[in-house]
């Protein structure tokens, strides 16, 4: 039976009216699973009046009640963590196990911003003139909107919505239109909380419903996660608008390998890092540099062996490694960049085309692919392709390794394996990239921190999660006092100025 889904607008699930609608696979047989309205301008615009009223009585609550409505809808998400994992994992095909992670990360960073008392203190400052206190507020901004990829269908939603509530703020959340079933239970969680009605609402849609937001003058900041090109669009166009953008876009991870390294930590590592998830993650390895060529071929070996043994199967499978990607266009792409690295005279170790799953014939499987001898210049370099293909690209030395990585377009992750504190204290310095692991293949910050790429990874100055989601998510202001009992000076027609 295909499921009919809708929108969640002042706090229930709304049917869409603007009579388009989109597909929602099961990735593990290939079949639609549900039908998914995609909204209008009119309907954005009408939810964008609904978050705007609802704003003002969640802004008017204390930041510590806010909290502690978050914390309760952390407890729900723990509660009925294993029927959202499941949802999860039958629209997007990563393992069940997997999925719990992709909700647990989100959720680790609505608990962070259930500190939002401490989070939101302004500064101070005593007698900066004479009888002069000056102070500085964080307010919320209004309505804002994410905009998320299909590949974190939890996780992404959270580290935007987390934050963004937190502060004050409503938040219209448009998901991918791959995988909306999780965000429209979280809606519904968020209410059962105690968050307001209008505050935390699910617009789904495609690019009508993204330029209606943009373009609307109430929406004030957009967060944007996805890949660069759109990620580039949103930026201009939220700019264009007055608004406040956050964008994050795609990667190409690279993992250093150096001849001091542990190589079978190493392949290890990238084996879980390069294929988990079919490869559908932002900071997947994507890219294996060993430094040396006695490294490369000891490294390739023991990179060949594990590929042997990896499971592709059911995401509801205990024994899968990992499952089917997305939908069908992903696997076409991802077969096409395969053919072009093979044309373009990389050496195709392992090839994933062509995978069979018993019982899930029309499922989109594309198998563990492993390249060696890959090269700067080749398409499989340079793009990403988001799919689990792992290239390796051999380095002469360090400072190969460290120049690839750096002049490399994307700047989202990057890790480096060795034993050798110097190198990894200079390699940590130097790379021109956002996060990065030692002897840790996907360096995620944890949710205090912050995450965010550089170069074409990320477009903004503020990164997502930590310290900076309150930034961007608050408007500072800055109060400056004196009281009728402080010196009077009589008028004065001079800048006021420090000294
Ligand atoms: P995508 O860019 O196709 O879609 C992302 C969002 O943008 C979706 O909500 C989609 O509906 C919307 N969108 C798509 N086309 C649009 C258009 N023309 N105009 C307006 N909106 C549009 O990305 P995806 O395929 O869902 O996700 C995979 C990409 O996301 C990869 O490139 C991956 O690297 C990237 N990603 C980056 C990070 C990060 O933090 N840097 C994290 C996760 C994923």
């Amino acid at each position: 039976m295909v499921r009919e889904l809708s929108h969640y607008v002042d706090g229930q699930r709304i049917d869409g009216t603007s009579g388009r609608f989109s597909d929602v696979y099961d990735p593990c047989t290939g079949e639609v699973q549900a039908r998914l309205p995609l909204a209008s301008a009119d309907e954005v615009r009408d939810a964008v009046a609904n978050a705007e009223k609802g704003q003002l009585e969640w802004a008017a609550m204390n930041p510590q009640r806010r909290g502690r409505i978050l914390l309760k809808f952390v407890d729900l998400v723990n509660q009925n963590m294993d029927e959202l994992a499941k949802l999860l994992s039958s629209e997007h095909g990563k393992t069940f196990a997997d999925a719990k992670g992709d909700i647990q990360r989100g959720i680790e960073v609505v608990e962070f911003s259930a500190g939002a008392p401490h989070l939101l203190k302004g500064e101070f400052s005593d007698n900066a003139g004479q009888g002069i206190d000056v102070h500085s507020l964080r307010q919320p901004l209004g309505v804002v909107a994410g905009i998320t990829p299909f590949n974190f269908p939890a996780m992404i939603p959270l580290w935007k919505s987390g934050p963004a509530l937190a502060a004050g703020n409503a938040f219209i959340l448009k998901p991918s239109e791959r995988d909306p079933s999780v965000p429209l239970r979280l809606a519904e969680l968020y209410s059962e909380a105690g968050v307001p009605n209008g505050v935390f609402n699910v617009i789904n849609g495609d690019k009508e419903a993204v330029d209606a937001l943009l373009e609307d003058p109430r929406v004030k900041a957009i967060g944007f996660v996805g890949s660069t090109p759109i990620a580039q669009y949103i930026y201009a166009t939220a700019a264009a608008h007055g608004k406040r953008a956050q964008c994050f876009g795609g990667a190409k991870n690279h993992m250093v390998i150096m001849p001091d390294a542990d190589l079978d930590m190493a392949a290890d590592a990238l084996i879980g890092a390069g294929y988990g998830s079919a490869g559908e993650r932002c900071m997947a390895i994507s890219v294996a540099v060993p430094v040396g060529q006695e490294t490369a071929d000891a490294l390739v070996d023991k990179l060949t062996e594990r590929v042997k043994h990896l499971k592709v199967g059911h995401s509801l499978d205990k024994d899968s490694d990992f499952g089917p990607v997305v939908a069908a266009s992903a696997k076409e792409r991802i077969e096409g960049y395969i053919q072009s690295g093979v044309d373009e005279g990389a050496t195709l170790v392992t090839d994933g085309r062509g995978l069979t799953v018993d019982g899930y014939d029309g499922g989109f499987w594309v198998g563990p692919t492993l390249f060696d001898n890959v090269t700067k210049d080749m398409k499989i370099y340079k793009e990403e392709i988001f799919g689990p293909v792992l290239s390796v690209l051999r380095a002469a030395d360090y400072d190969e390794a460290l120049r690839l990585c750096s002049e490399h377009e994307f700047g989202n992750g990057v890790a480096i394996f060795t034993r050798d504190g110097d190198s990894a204290r200079d390699f940590a310095s130097r790379v021109e990239v956002g996060m990065v692991g030692i002897n840790v293949p996907i360096p995620v910050p944890i949710a205090y921190y912050t995450f965010g790429g550089w170069k074409a990874s990320g477009f903004g100055d503020l990164n997502q999660h930590g310290a900076d989601a309150f930034r961007f998510y608050t408007k500072t202001k800055t109060v400056t006092s004196r009281w009728p009992s402080g010196i009077r000076q009589g008028a004065s027609f001079i800048m006021p100025a420090g000294s």
